[in-house]
């Protein structure tokens, strides 16, 4: 085996890509080849320090961007998905501001019905009937 095809060989067998019978012919090789034991070595390092990158040196704010980043797409889909259910939806909602608008209109319409006809009764109880002027004073 040539150092070169043996310092591929070391890399898929870090990354769990080295064909089983291909470990025999390596390890005989690293066994003889003190530089490929030296690059095994310093690979491993390697490989071990980009799994620690991957599992626990992430930076907080670069995790919180890609939180964020996450959160704005599930806010995307979720207004897709209201968007694709909100037609009957939007109909209802609709629907009630109407009846809502119309029921504070005519109960307002009712309080003033209800205010101008108590004016009305007290201003029977301290006058005669007759003698209400709306041109008085
Ligand atoms: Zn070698």
């Amino acid at each position: 085996m040539d150092c070169l095809t043996s310092k591929v060989q070391i890399s898929q067998f870090l990354d769990n890509e080295l064909p089983q019978e291909l470990l025999q012919p390596l390890f005989y090789h690293l066994g003889e080849c003190e530089e490929c034991r030296n690059f095994f070595v310093r690979t491993k390092v390697v490989h071990e320090g980009a799994k620690n990158v991957e599992y626990a040196a992430v930076p907080k704010e670069l995790d919180e961007k890609f939180a964020v980043l996450e959160m704005g797409e599930k806010n995307v889909s979720l207004m897709n998905r209201k968007f694709t259910i909100s037609v009957p939806t939007a109909i209802y909602s609709i629907g009630a501001v109407i009846v809502m608008v119309l029921f504070i209109y005519v109960s307002g319409t009712i309080q003033e019905k209800q205010i101008a006809e108590q004016y009305r009764q007290t201003m029977n109880l301290t006058m005669p009937f007759s003698e209400i002027s709306y041109d008085r004073n």
